[in-house]
């Protein structure tokens, strides 16, 4: 692997539920190392569906990548099994911060290390790195995770995510659901992961403007195929994004 290969490769996948319902159609983006892309499009548009083939875990929905392959750090991950890529470093959030109601906020953070073999010192040292992101998460750290807002629960999401050291984190509408300030305060956190740990990320999001403003890079997506890419700095410039965005709302 050179070093500028790009640490995730989706290469012209095509993606079906059940055998019948075909979400994505030739769909190609690449991550470089370090980066930070965003996936734009309207409900349904195959945003979730990406993330969740290049984890491998659309497979637990009975959706299959039938065509192109993914590539992760050089190698074809297409197959591989989601907690062998969670090993590898490669993570996904789910859209819908799932947490473990009933355990705490450690408890949850806590089972995002399973799929490594650490000793507890590390275990110990890797949380209060996460805690050093999500201060908010040390405050309730003995509170049941069901007891939380909506914006810690994304946050413990994140954390989670985080306790398996990734290099690549999916993130799933981290914005979904939450007041305008919680979500600049998790997006600030992906910036800082980002900017401190050089975690590259791949995140899914249909807030537009507050994404464009993070990202370097991104990816329209319209019925399943990507209608657009370029850096954040073009998409957000005034012009197709917006028509389509308009159109997409009027429709
Ligand atoms: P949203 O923001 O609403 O999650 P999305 O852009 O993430 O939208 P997907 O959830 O990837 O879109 O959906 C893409 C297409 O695949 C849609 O037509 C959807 O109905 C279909 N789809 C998604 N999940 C499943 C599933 N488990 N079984 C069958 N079809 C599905």
């Amino acid at each position: 692997m050179t070093t500028d290969e790009p640490i995730l490769r989706i290469e012209g996948i095509e993606v079906l539920y059940e055998s019948t319902i075909l979400a994505l159609r030739d769909v190609s983006l690449s991550v470089a190392r370090g980066q930070i892309v965003v996936l734009l499009g309207a409900n349904g548009a195959g945003k979730s569906t990406t993330l969740k083939a290049a984890s491998n875990l659309a497979r637990a929905e009975r959706g299959e990548v039938v065509r192109g392959r993914i590539v992760y750090q050089g190698r074809d991950v297409t197959r591989s099994a989601p907690h062998l890529l969670a090993q590898g470093g490669l993570v996904q959030v789910l859209e819908g911060r799932h947490c473990f109601g009933q355990l705490t906020v450690e408890e949850n953070l806590l089972a995002g290390a399973q799929p490594r073999q650490v000793s507890r010192r590390q275990l110990l040292a890797d949380l209060e790195s996460v805690y050093a992101h999500f201060p908010r998460l040390k405050l309730r750290r003995k509170s049941l995770a069901g007891y939380t807002s909506g914006g810690e629960q994304q946050m413990i999401a994140i954390g989670r995510a985080l306790m398996a050291r990734p290099q690549l984190v999916l993130l799933d509408e981290p914005s979904m659901g939450l007041a305008p300030q919680i979500v600049e305060e998790i997006f600030e956190i992906i910036h800082q992961l980002n900017q401190r740990e050089g975690t590259s990320f791949l995140i899914a999001e249909q807030n537009i403007s507050l994404a464009l403003r993070y990202a370097q890079y991104g990816y329209v997506l319209e019925s399943g195929r990507v209608v657009s890419e370029g850096s954040a700095e073009r998409l957000a410039a005034p012009g197709d994004l917006e028509d389509f965005y308009l159109a997409a709302r009027a429709g």
